[in-house]
């Protein structure tokens, strides 16, 4: 009796360690970078840690700094079109949308040799207009399982709870939203990955993401 609630006991206590333990995929985005000092510190933290990204930039940065995005990209960080000025969508006409998207495509196809394969839209705003613009420009709308959202973009949300909220409630396929601009992001990165790798976290950019969870519906 005794030898099987053990064993009981133990099967249990196993199979929520292998649970607990089970990797998450997961891929981070900075949005609105790589700019050059912010890089030097972030690319530093990424390296250290064996952890690429994905860095959604914004073309008309890209164009003040573009040294700094092929270095970037040279660290195996995947470089994502964030649109031409970060214009909100709802307030463009039609051909001012096609120049945020389209434009943007074209510009980043022209410094990168290959256009981004993917649009992570500002704001995280997804429109049938954007669908099309999106389409027609030829790049893809990431669309993730889940958005894990840090918040960092708001000023008065404490370096705290910017790390709690980027670690709380991941799941397999989620992509974890970060601003590169953000000084308390930057700062508590280091943190944010032990505690995510502890959590099982295996990091990926936004196309290997992709292409793990399009391989896993196919089989
Ligand atoms: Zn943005």
């Amino acid at each position: 009796m005794f030898r099987s609630v053990f064993s009981i006991v133990c099967s249990v206590f196993l199979c929520v360690l292998a649970w607990g333990t089970e990797p998450k995929r997961v891929a981070l985005v900075f949005d609105d970078g790589p700019t050059p000092e912010q890089a030097v510190k972030l690319l530093a933290i990424l390296e250290e840690a064996g952890v690429r990204v994905s860095f959604a930039q914004v073309a008309n940065t890209m164009q003040q700094h573009v040294s700094t995005t092929l270095a970037t990209r040279a660290r195996g960080h995947e470089i994502v079109n964030h649109s031409f000025l970060h214009r909100d969508v709802e307030s463009l006409s039609d051909a001012e949308l096609e120049k945020e998207i389209g434009g943007a495509q074209r510009m980043m196809t022209e410094v990168l040799g290959e256009g981004p394969r993917w649009y992570w839209p500002p704001y995280l705003k997804i429109t049938d207009r954007v669908r099309e613009a999106t389409a027609a420009a030829g790049v893809t709308l990431y669309e993730p399982s889940s958005i894990v959202v840090s918040k960092d973009y708001d000023n008065s949300v404490s370096a705290d709870e910017i790390e709690r909220l980027a670690t709380k409630g991941v799941t397999d396929g989620a992509v974890i939203l970060f601003h590169e601009w953000r000084e308390e992001t930057v700062e508590r990165l280091p943190s944010i990955l032990k505690t995510l790798k502890e959590q099982g976290c295996v990091f990926m950019t936004f196309s290997e993401l992709a292409d793990s969870m399009l391989t896993e519906a196919e089989q």
